[in-house]
């Protein structure tokens, strides 16, 4: 272990005082480091990965791939990079996506920033020198006036237990940590546990390959296909022709996306006319399948009921076998209220001789024995056993750290009921820690390139500001956070998504509060009240314990001052 005080000299990464520490080398590290060294701060970043990619670095599994159209999802900031990058597919595929995170790490010289295989342990805030002190697994200890989490929403990896794991005889793997080497599944007898989006890319790519597979699925899930192909070479030259529109047109949508949900209630048409829409835009493929049909899907359980019988059919129009059809069509919660996974293949995937569906809620998974898993039905012999069986999301990357703020209060503790934020950017009591599309942002419900773009822009303005102004010290009011996190479960509880049991409420993991923890008021709201609150000379944000603007005696010879020309 490394111990360094404040004012020792340190040869990099770890200087004396660095200005931000980010978390996280993905989508919104890269851009972090990016933006804040371009600012002249010195950063430092921390990634548990081998290398760039976040999500894109660990999650490798057969068939995996986005769910946003490739022009969509990826970075504006650049008119150069949009401009040069040619995606290959309409939906990229995970390789692809590491490829670009790769070349923009490379074009723009961030890996010198950023210590790899280093994963960040604790982090806290030391009141007396209003700094934060971290500690790596690398033994490092490091001083940072800010810190930039970008460990991602979809990261830390849930690994549930089963009765017996230890005695089974074949190999196993998750699909969020798939050997960097590949496995070798030709030819086995493949379980898959998990129906999820990771779970359904995974069963329709591994089917044709592996001898036989069976998917244990506990909750049925509607998906939908999103219809991928080689990228239309007219469609790319239009895009990057609009590229600088689309990017601004992409900041006043419900989605980060450059399209607006439509008008219009399913209610409002006939029959007919609705079946057409939903014709049109399950042609669209993917989430277009809903914001391109009507506006009330979300809202209204009997506008939902009427997409979901659209699938319904869909389903039982592919899948030959009825009682197949009939599993796998959900019943528990309205139609897009779970994250829709997408794929162009699942439904048909069930009509090959070498798939087998299990419903566990039929037949329970007692536990695995040598030769495979015993349901209450009976064993099903396995080679291999793939865990698709998710994530801690929105807190768990950040409740995994031992994050301390003031008073050595843990933020795992303040969040033990549920996240409380103020605009899913900062916490009341965790001063100068941002977090990149954090608990109540919209996060996970927006295009995650275009959310990331705006939150570290939004912070970068913010340090900015605090340097323009001498201030050391940001912190958010507890009554702006309380006010913030009060709004955004109002908006929450008019809508459908508290009907299901789904990651979006914390329910896929044991023990964790059932609240929600995504913003979805909309991006375009969500980012215009962002910029009203800078413009407001950050209201809702204390500046070394006082509003900007405000007299404060807590300013004047701080040790905070000392820092302050860093930023
Ligand atoms: P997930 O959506 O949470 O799915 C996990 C699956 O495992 C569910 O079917 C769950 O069943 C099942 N499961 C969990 N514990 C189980 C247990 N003890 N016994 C039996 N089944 C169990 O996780 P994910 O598929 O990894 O996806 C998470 C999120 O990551 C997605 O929603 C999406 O936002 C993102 N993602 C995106 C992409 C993409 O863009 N293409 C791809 C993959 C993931 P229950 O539903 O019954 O809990």
């Amino acid at each position: 272990m490394n111990n360094h005080s404040p004012g020792d000299s340190l040869a990099e990464p770890s200087p004396a005082m660095l200005d931000v520490v980010v978390i996280g080398a993905g989508f919104a590290g890269l851009y972090s480091i990016h933006k804040l060294t371009r600012a002249g701060l010195r950063v430092a970043g921390y990634e548990k990965g081998g290398d760039v990619g976040g999500v894109w670095y660990w999650n490798r599994y057969p068939g995996a791939r986005c769910d946003c159209e490739s022009h969509v999802y990826s970075y504006g900031f650049s008119d150069e990079l949009q401009q040069e990058w040619n995606w290959t597919l309409r939906y990229s595929e995970q390789p692809e996506i590491l490829q670009y995170l790769g070349h923009v790490a490379d074009r723009f010289d961030l890996r010198r920033h950023i210590r790899f295989n280093t994963t960040v342990l604790a982090a806290i805030f030391l009141e007396s020198e209003n700094c934060w002190q971290i500690e790596t697994s690398d033994g490092d200890r490091v001083f940072s006036r800010f810190i930039v989490a970008a460990a991602g929403g979809i990261s830390a990896v849930q690994r549930p237990t089963f009765p017996g794991f230890e005695r089974f005889a074949g190999r196993s793997y998750y699909t969020a940590q798939w050997p960097h080497e590949g496995a070798d599944l030709a030819g086995k007898r493949v379980g898959i546990i998990g129906t999820g989006a990771s779970g359904v890319q995974c069963v329709s790519t591994l089917a044709p390959q592996v001898q036989h597979l069976t998917v244990f699925q506990r909750t049925a899930n509607w998906v939908f296909p999103v219809w991928n192909g080689p990228t239309d070479p007219a469609v790319d030259r239009r895009v990057k022709a609009e590229y600088p529109h689309l990017r601004r047109a992409s900041l006043d949508t419900a989605g980060g996306f450059p399209f607006d949900l439509v008008e219009g209630s399913a209610l409002s048409v006939s029959a007919e006319e609705r079946a057409a829409i939903y014709q049109r835009a399950w042609k669209l493929g993917g989430v277009m399948f809903m914001s391109r049909s009507f506006n009330d899907l979300l809202v209204n359980r009997e506008a939902n009921e009427t997409a979901a019988e659209f699938v319904r059919a869909y389903i039982r129009g592919t899948v030959k076998d009825p009682a197949v059809a009939e599993t796998l069509i959900p019943v528990d919660h309205p139609i897009g209220t779970k994250r829709p996974p997408m794929d162009d293949k699942y439904y048909e995937t069930f009509n090959r001789d070498n798939v087998t569906l299990v419903d566990l809620r039929k037949s329970p998974l007692i536990e695995f024995v040598p030769e495979g898993i015993r349901t209450s039905a009976g064993v099903h012999e396995l080679d291999v056993v793939i865990f698709a069986t998710g994530f801690d999301t929105i807190t768990g990357a950040l409740t995994r750290i031992d994050i301390r703020g003031r008073e050595g209060r843990s933020l795992a503790a303040k969040w033990s009921t549920g996240a409380q934020t103020y605009l899913g950017l900062a916490m009341a009591g965790f001063p100068n820690l941002f977090t990149i599309t954090g608990p109540l942002s919209p996060s996970v419900l927006a295009n995650m390139p275009t959310a990331i773009e705006q939150h570290v822009d939004w912070i970068t303005d913010c340090l900015l500001f605090m340097r323009e102004h001498g201030y050391g010290v940001v912190e958010p009011t507890a009554a702006a956070e309380e006010e913030w996190t009060r709004h955004s479960m109002e908006v929450a509880a008019g809508s459908l998504f508290p009907l299901a049991n789904s990651w979006y409420l914390g329910c896929n993991v044991p023990g964790k509060p059932r609240v929600f923890g995504v913003y979805v008021g909309g991006f375009g709201h969500y980012r215009r009240k962002c910029d009203q609150v800078a413009s407001a000379g950050y209201e809702g944000f204390l500046f070394d314990g006082a509003a900007h603007g405000a007299p404060t005696a807590a300013r004047a010879g701080t040790p905070s001052q000392a820092h302050a020309s860093h930023a």
